[in-house]
């Protein structure tokens, strides 16, 4: 499991206040569920709240009272609620990359609403943020249970998703027009930077309309949260790879097998990957820079390892190496910086290394990336995806909004988008996640110039 990331905690200050639509006012049909036995207290002492810092140096470190520390609000079923649950319409979109658990979150979703809060009529828009807007013509769907019923036996989302900027005025004005008073988004950092500007048209019109996100990304890399779900099924999957390439390295002389993972900024899929299934050699991720070529450069370390072990396997993140290559400038349909192929120079620069020394190479390249993101959750993404969901529930219908539901020092929690947004959590190089890695692969700190000294530490784990 991904350990929180430290970096947040150098700041200063932070402030997690949740916005609220207004006070609540009527009674949640779940009240008398949560009151039902004296023994059982469900419900949300709204009193209290989860510490953000987990260790003793850490709150050694704060000044002000108890209640100065830095915490965050907790989740969970509120015996009063905003909304009047038989007058309330719900909305739910889905939008970027794909990522394993997207359905269970949409099932999650429509199951706690209908079931529990006896909401009527929940909406799915479709194709991401183009299903809002009238030009692209795109239907709605009813979410109802029995629609819902099997989908999180499959990957992907049966709301289908997009690229690209959209006008949130729009956004807003299709809401209005509906009636909807609440909108769960499941998307990755593009679509909560979404969510915040629809929570603002929202606001500026005065509306009372809840926008809650919960925040998909596959690389694990949203901060303020333990672990994003899919994550787990994605180093799971992308760990059968490591090992197919493993048996095809073994079995011919001066074998290399290249597996290219996904991790545009963040390495932790690399890492939990080559840490679950115990047989890279190298691990390259984007946090720690390298050198290809000279004295103690990847392609001679490779070399070595290759001659004395007989073959070798590495795993490359997608965003390791950028640093290797010219800025190109190109983007994608959402603004998002095109990264270079780290898999492809790899493959190419070892095929000339190998031949500039006269040595014999059998490589195997294995890029499983859209083979991971598709992959139906596992069993513990499952059950991560049904609780969020619930919490994004709870925290939609007693007027939470533009905010995310996660999970913080194993505790469900309400974050402000904006803290969503604020920061990539990143695999440190100097934290023990790394160290890990490194203990288990052989490999150096780094290769080829690079210091301990010249790598920013991020702080995450
Ligand atoms: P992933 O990174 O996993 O692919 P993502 O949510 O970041 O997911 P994007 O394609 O970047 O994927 O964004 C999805 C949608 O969010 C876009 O179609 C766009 O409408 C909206 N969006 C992206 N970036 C921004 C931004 N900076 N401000 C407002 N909206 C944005
Ligand atoms: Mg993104």
């Amino acid at each position: 499991m991904a350990e929180p990331t430290d970096r947040p905690a150098s700041r200063e200050w932070i402030d997690f206040t949740v916005q609220t639509l207004g006070p609540c006012t009527v009674e949640s049909p779940l009240a008398p569920r949560l009151q039902a036995r004296r023994t059982t207290h469900h419900s949300i002492d709204e009193s209290d709240r989860v510490l953000f810092d987990d260790t003793l140096s850490k709150v050694s470190r704060r000044e002000g009272d108890l209640e100065d520390l830095p915490s965050l609000e907790p989740t969970g079923p509120r015996k009063k609620i905003f909304f009047d649950p038989s007058k309330t319409r719900v909305g739910i979109v889905t939008c970027g990359g794909l990522c394993p658990g997207i359905n269970n979150v949409i099932r999650g979703l429509v199951s706690e609403l209908t079931t529990h809060y006896g909401v009527r009529r929940i909406y799915g828009f479709k194709n991401g943020y183009q299903g809002f807007i009238p030009r692209y013509g795109h239907d709605v769907i009813d979410l109802t249970p029995e629609v819902v019923e099997n989908i999180d036996g499959e990957g992907g989302t049966i709301l289908g998703t997009s690229r690209g900027q959209q006008d949130f005025v729009e956004v807003v004005d299709c809401l209005e027009r509906m009636g909807i008073s609440i909108l769960f988004v499941i998307g990755g950092d593009g679509t909560m930077r979404g969510a915040e500007k629809i929570s603002a048209e929202i606001k500026r019109r005065d509306l009372k309309i809840a926008v809650v996100g919960i925040p998909k990304t596959i690389d694990n890399d949203i901060p303020f949260i333990d672990q994003s779900f899919g994550f787990q099924s994605a180093f799971s999957e992308a760990s059968r790879s490591i090992r197919s390439a493993k048996v095809e390295a073994r079995t011919a002389p001066n074998g290399v097998s290249v597996v290219k993972l996904m991790g545009r900024h963040s390495g932790f899929i690399a890492c939990y990957a080559a840490l679950a299934q115990n047989d890279a050699d190298f691990v390259l991720i984007p946090e720690v820079p390298f050198t290809l070529e000279g004295p103690g450069g990847f392609l001679e370390r490779l070399r070595e390892k290759v001659a004395t072990q007989g073959h070798a396997l590495v795993v490359a993140a997608e965003g390791a190496g950028q640093e290797l290559f010219e800025d190109n400038g190109l983007q994608d349909a959402s603004g998002n910086k095109k990264l270079q192929d780290v898999g492809i120079l790899l493959r190419q620069l070892i095929a000339e290394d190998f031949a500039a020394h006269d040595l014999e190479l059998n490589m195997r390249y294995i890029d499983p990336s859209y083979v991971i993101r598709s992959v139906p959750a596992n069993p513990y993404d499952a059950v991560y995806c049904i609780r969020l969901a619930h919490a994004a529930v709870h925290a939609a219908m007693a007027g939470r909004t533009n905010m995310v539901v996660g999970r913080w020092r194993r505790r469900f929690v309400h974050i402000p988008i904006s803290l969503a947004v604020s920061a990539r959590n990143q695999v440190d190089p100097h934290g023990d996640l790394w160290w890990s890695v490194l203990e288990a692969t052989g490999q150096p700190w780094s290769f080829g110039e690079f210091t301990g000294e010249q790598v920013t530490a991020f702080g995450g784990q």
